[in-house]
């Protein structure tokens, strides 16, 4: 109900306030300084929002009681928790916190991330499922990318917290991050609502990945998922297999912006990536990978680019088309 909502976005708002100033006191000195090991000063924390929770048991519970939440409402929101004792504590406690905004701009949530080796605890926490907070559909950053997302036709998929900030600063203002889950077919419902033009699908939809297995392994998933869109998927991979905080850090915002630039298509992306497994200077080599390559094509629904890949796996094989032809119309 609509004054649930209200109570919890009022009680996010007023944690985030109090996260925020926390982050200019003593005590947030490890937050301080990860943010600026990052590249980021306090400019970018401040447009970012970002604070720290302190790493007493209940300073914020305190806070918000004091401001007339309810315990029923801090927990339900995911802001406290009911400890063995049975009292009420701080979910997040130590650690440099991100508030997660919804299209709307209202704070429903917090990434927050352990800052002391000695903290318990996994490395990134994040607000638990509530009624105003679906992870399935979070995107961290969209409330200030989905202007430009609908201007440019582009939205711009990055890994974590930091690679929203450095995009965004590096001018690439399109950029969102799932929080804590992998991107799935919710996410991408967001995204195509606001790359709609027309009543039609037509944008682009930029993945960016930190080169390593596990991301190029969702890819292909993605790509395996869902065939609707695989025409407006693409792939941006840093070939120094950093994340864009690491490149904007490296190599300055315009490394980043050529990141983007330099994207592939997913189709392109997943062949190539498949070729790469295979020894093409022999003809062996180069069978096997015929026969691997050719159910992804195959699979490809979209009429126009079925044989456009066909020619390309061709041509990447240095076979003729006719057989790589045959071999995709039997692996379809
Ligand atoms: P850092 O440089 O501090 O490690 P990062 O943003 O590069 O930060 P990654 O390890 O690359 O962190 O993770 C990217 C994103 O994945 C994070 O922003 C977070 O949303 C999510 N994530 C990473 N580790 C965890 C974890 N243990 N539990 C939940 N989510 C996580
Ligand atoms: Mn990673
Ligand atoms: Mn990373
Ligand atoms: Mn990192």
């Amino acid at each position: 109900n609509t004054g649930q909502r209200q109570r919890l976005i009022a009680a996010h708002t007023a944690a985030a306030e109090f996260y925020a100033e926390q982050l200019g006191t003593r005590d947030a000195m490890p937050a301080r300084e990860f943010l600026a090991a990052r590249g980021f000063g306090p400019d970018a924390a401040r447009q970012f929002g970002c604070g720290f929770a302190p790493a007493g048991w209940d300073a914020l519970t305190k806070h918000l009681r004091g401001r007339g939440f309810t315990n029923e409402e801090l927990v339900t929101g995911g802001i406290s928790k009911a400890a063995r004792s049975g009292s009420l504590i701080d979910r997040f406690r130590g650690r440099l916190v991100w508030p997660i905004r919804d299209l709307g701009g209202e704070v429903i949530g917090f990434g927050a991330r352990r800052l002391l080796d000695g903290d318990d605890g996994p490395k990134y926490l994040n607000t638990p499922e509530s009624p105003i907070y679906k992870k399935s559909h979070v995107l961290y950053g969209v409330a200030n990318a989905k202007k430009d997302i609908a201007k440019q036709q582009r939205a711009v998929v990055v890994e974590g917290y930091t690679d929203v900030m450095a995009c965004h600063l590096a001018g690439v203002v399109t950029a969102v991050a799932t929080c804590g889950t992998a991107f799935g077919a919710d996410h991408i419902q967001v995204l195509r609502r606001l790359l709609m033009d027309q009543d039609e699908f037509r944008g682009e939809v930029i993945f960016t990945f930190d080169g390593d297995a596990a991301g190029q392994k969702a890819a292909v998933r993605a790509f395996e998922d869902d065939q609707r869109f695989v025409a407006q998927t693409f792939i941006a991979v840093s070939p120094q297999n950093m994340d864009p905080c690491e490149l904007r850090l490296a190599h300055g915002d315009s490394a980043v912006r050529d990141l983007v630039a330099r994207r592939e298509p997913l189709v392109a992306f997943v062949l190539r990536t498949l070729l790469a497994k295979y020894d093409l200077d022999t003809v062996e080599g180069r069978v096997a990978a015929l026969r691997a390559a050719a159910p992804l094509v195959a699979r490809i629904k979209d009429r126009a680019l079925r044989p456009e890949y066909a020619r390309k796996l061709a041509g990447d094989l240095g076979m003729d088309l006719e057989p790589v032809l045959k071999a995709v119309n039997e692996a379809a």
